[in-house]
């Protein structure tokens, strides 16, 4: 984790948002019986927030103008859908990057799909059942946090043209069907997803279209792989290779002897907050740079430049701050309007397609343990790709093992696959059919994704 303060110690409380109608409706009893005891007994503090309607939450913390200022952290205590509307409201900030980087996110699971405490509680090595919220209260007391992949999606359906911030998944095909229209059966709790799953599985369908993915090309090496990899690329030319943020606002200047120096790589850092890990893989090239003495690493651009040596770290930082806030995190894949290039590491598919589900946390739910190899801040994708022509005896083994996590084929497959990538594109050939993120519907149509690695950060243990 690269938190160390305990929330209850650090004086600002927590912001707890919670959502009254989330899973069977006992929100609220959930949280007085079970979360509010533990929170009290630890003296932690908190402001809770009782959502009203949908949008409520994205609201709260897109237009609240001291969030990052009043507040230790967001907790919700929800669902994923809850967690959806926070973390899109925060990308809607101007501040929007310091919001990710000083806000870390808990997630305590009242909901019906909970993905997100899962994955999180399988990350820390934590308990989930037998009692969820308790564990997941614990984790979010413990004050620490990891740092988490958030995938920025683009759609478009029709002439309109939306972006959208996810965490957990993005699905065409089989269980996007079965989960979104198996919504119908609500009442009959857990057992509609088997129920609609063999509906389905009779009635198999496929989906003619195009999938793209960009292969995730170093996946495996240690950081250290990464580390050398960084070093060997020229520092001018190192701009697109990074991560997007925040390293790509920031350019290398050649400065006089006199304005540099006055900090070392890791205060820098630490200075500007940059993620350790992030850190940790330019370190690299940034000491190189420095040691040169020929070049500063900035945060701001060259408009800053002409003012700097007037301004205090703690006003350059600022100033670096508001700089950042202005920038829409745009992804570096080309729009969704673009060609793909049809070289650079791009691997295109036409055909039938079964299904093509991309996931980026281990869980999908509580119960379906869909990309094992997953980790929270691995920068990838792991996209499946079922191919028509699959029988329906290999994909009900598929579908019976997601419980397990072992209904991914070990070797080489015909029909079913697993790629780990960096983005992907969808482009479906028929007009209708369903398409979802993060669990929920969206509008029909093309549609592609790219990881911004460890953008957010979530509470551990
Ligand atoms: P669940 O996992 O039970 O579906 P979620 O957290 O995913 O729980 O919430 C489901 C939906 O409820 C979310 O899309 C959210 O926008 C919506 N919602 C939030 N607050 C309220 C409220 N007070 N009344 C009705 N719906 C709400
Ligand atoms: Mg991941």
């Amino acid at each position: 984790g690269n938190g160390s303060s305990s929330p209850a110690d650090c004086g600002k409380p927590l912001l707890i948002l919670l959502n009254p109608k989330s899973g069977s409706g006992k929100g609220r009893e959930l949280f007085q019986k079970q979360v509010a005891p533990l929170l009290t007994e630890a003296e932690v503090q908190y402001d809770l927030q009782i959502t009203t309607h949908p949008q409520f939450a994205k609201e709260f913390v897109r237009t609240r103008r001291d969030l990052l200022e009043r507040y230790s952290g967001i907790v919700v205590a929800s669902g994923d859908g809850l967690f959806y509307e926070v973390l899109n409201g925060l990308m809607e900030r101007m501040d929007w990057h310091r919001a990710c980087r000083q806000l870390p996110l808990g997630i305590i699971p009242c909901g019906s799909g909970n993905g997100l405490a899962k994955s999180v509680a399988h990350h820390c090595n934590e308990p989930y059942e037998p009692k969820p919220i308790l564990h997941a209260t614990l984790t979010c007391m413990a004050g620490k946090s990891t740092p988490m992949d958030v995938v920025r999606v683009e759609l478009a359906p029709g002439d309109k043209h939306f972006v959208m911030y996810s965490f957990l998944s993005v699905g065409w095909g089989l269980i996007a069907d079965i989960d979104i229209e198996s919504e119908r059966l609500r009442s009959i709790g857990a057992q509609r997803f088997t129920l609609w799953a063999i509906k389905r599985l009779i009635g198999l369908r496929s989906y003619k279209g195009r999938v793209s993915y960009l292969l995730a090309k170093d996946r495996k090496e240690p950081p250290v792989e990464a580390a050398k990899e960084a070093r060997e690329i020229p520092v001018e030319s190192d701009q697109q290779k990074r991560p997007s943020l925040p390293l790509n606002a920031g350019e290398f200047h050649d400065l006089p002897e006199e304005e540099e120096g006055d900090l070392d790589g890791e205060q820098f850092a630490d200075a500007i907050s940059l993620d350790r890990s992030v850190y940790r893989q330019h370190a690299d090239s940034w000491h190189s740079a420095m040691s040169r003495r020929t070049a500063y690493y900035s945060v701001g651009g060259p408009s800053m430049r002409s003012n700097r040596s007037r301004m205090s770290i703690s006003q350059r930082i600022e100033a670096a701050n508001a700089e950042f806030a202005e920038k829409v995190p745009t992804g570096t894949i080309p729009g969704l309007q673009m060609p793909l290039p049809s070289s650079e590491g791009w691997i295109c598919e036409d055909g039938d397609f079964v299904m093509v589900h991309a996931a980026y946390t281990t869980h999908l739910s509580s119960d379906v343990f869909f990309a094992p190899d997953s980790r929270l801040n691995d920068g990838l994708i792991y996209l499946v790709i079922i191919r028509s022509g699959v029988s329906r005896h290999q994909l009900l083994n598929f579908m019976l093992s997601l419980n397990t996590g072992t209904h991914l084929p070990i070797g080489e497959d015909p029909f079913i696959k697993v790629v780990p990538c960096r983005a992907f594109r969808i482009e479906p050939s028929s007009t209708d059919g369903i398409l979802a993120v993060d669990g929920e519907r969206v509008d029909y149509g093309p549609i592609q994704a790219e990881v911004m690695p460890g953008l957010i950060n979530v509470m551990t243990t």
